[in-house]
């Protein structure tokens, strides 16, 4: 019945999107789980995004025109092809279909750098004269199981991740040397030995194949380095304007003391430094932390500082000890802030709040809550990280009442 249901909806999706007649050329419309909005236009779909945020947030506060993409295609610069084999044993990359494991094979993707689609198709013709075999879920024999590849932005370096299921990777340094021969932007190869039965990408151990392991790409000014499993925005275009945006709104002028919370790898809280007087990181994630501590070093702030810890939990030690903040910088995950977070904030009473959010609804959870405690919604900015899917992402500019 369940499965019935689930075939209908998908063949509702298929057929009212091939009826619009307006896939972008994209065949894999509904099979594949990453874009929802392939049936709209690119207008469309800001209208829509930015018609959800007023929905939910214009009883708080005026919310702007949405900031979207000049050209809303191929910008994912973070790209994983799933590796497997057709019926007849051959080696097909792709992506899962949609709530299965079962391989889509893809060769371009509208979303994805082109670059990076280009470099796992190569890496799929060159399996055979090595002698590389794809692994097979069922039976776990097998080597080559995904390839990430993470491009920089402003850099353009790249970096080549081959998940394998065993560290015995044969002949690797010629299969190195082969796909470099063909692609010498690629700057970094790291080999990464995943036997986990689960989805996740990435398992624990690494191994460098070529290159420094990691690549670095610069945003807003500021250098970030990139590791496999860093955390970094994948679509680097609108990072930098959510984030101009969102100092924009936190008016320092060189003086203040400023906090971000869920800070991931600093990145906020960097641009921030350099024209505030000093920045307080806080994040859970000690690898973030580690790579946040690093980006600073490397780019020579000395004003900023990183801690680990729940940033609700952080940020109420900072209440007890009756630490001054002028204003305070949120990015939280999709559930949202904690109240143990919001009231802390409330009794630190930064003058201003800038609420960078991945979540409409909890956004406007969180905004009513603040508004409870003394602050004011000014102003609400839709931006357009992710266009063709369904995600939106909304800065909203608190003051103190
Ligand atoms: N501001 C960063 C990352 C935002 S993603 C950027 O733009 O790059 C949200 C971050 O919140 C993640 O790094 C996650 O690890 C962190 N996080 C989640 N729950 C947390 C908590 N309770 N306390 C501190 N950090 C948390």
């Amino acid at each position: 019945m369940e499965n019935g249901k689930k075939r209908t909806e998908k063949k509702r999706r298929e057929h009212s999107a091939a009826r619009s007649g307006n896939l972008q050329g994209c065949p894999h419309f509904g099979k594949c789980g990453s874009c929802q909005y392939l049936n709209l236009s690119y207008e469309e779909q800001l209208a829509l995004k930015r018609k959800t945020v007023r929905e939910l947030m214009e009883k708080h506060c005026k919310v702007q025109a949405i900031i979207g993409m000049e050209n809303p295609y191929h910008y994912r610069h973070k790209v994983h092809a799933v590796f497997g084999m057709d019926r007849k044993k051959n080696p097909i990359s792709g992506v899962y279909e949609e709530k299965s494991h079962r391989i889509l094979p893809v060769e371009s993707c509208l979303i994805e750098d082109q670059k990076a689609d280009a470099i796992a198709g190569t890496i799929r013709g060159m399996l055979k004269s090595f002698k590389i075999k794809v692994y097979d879920e069922d039976t776990g024999y097998g080597l080559l199981r995904y390839v990430l590849i993470r491009k920089g932005y402003a850099t353009g370096e790249i970096m080549v991740v081959l998940v394998t299921s065993s560290p015995v990777f044969p002949s690797k340094r010629n299969f190195v040397d082969a796909l470099r021969k063909v692609y010498p932007e690629i700057t970094t190869v790291v080999q990464n030995v995943n036997n986990r039965s689960d989805s996740m990408i990435l398992g624990d151990k690494y191994q460098i194949l070529y290159g420094k392991g990691y690549i670095v790409d610069e945003l807003c000014g500021c250098k970030f380095k990139i590791s496999p499993a860093s955390f970094y925005q994948v679509n680097p275009v609108q990072a930098a304007k959510l984030y101009e945006k969102a100092i924009e709104l936190a008016g320092l002028t060189g003086k203040e003391t400023v906090v971000d919370a869920y800070c991931g790898t600093g990145t906020i809280g960097m641009i921030a430094a350099k024209s505030a007087g000093k920045v307080i990181g806080v994040e859970s994630n000690p690898e973030a932390v580690r790579d946040a501590i690093s980006n600073a070093k490397a780019n020579g702030l000395k004003n900023i500082r990183f801690y680990r810890d729940d940033a609700g939990h952080f940020l109420q030690s900072c209440a007890a000890d009756g630490i001054s903040v002028d204003v305070l910088l949120m990015d939280p995950p999709r559930a949202g802030s904690s109240e143990a977070f919001l009231e802390a904030a409330a009794k630190i009473a930064p003058k201003r709040i800038v609420y960078v959010s991945c979540n409409p609804v909890t956004l406007e959870r969180d905004v009513s809550f603040l508004e409870k405690k003394g602050y004011r919604a000014r102003e609400a900015w839709p931006v357009d990280m992710f266009p063709w899917t369904g995600h939106i992402e909304t800065i909203v500019s608190l003051v103190r009442k």
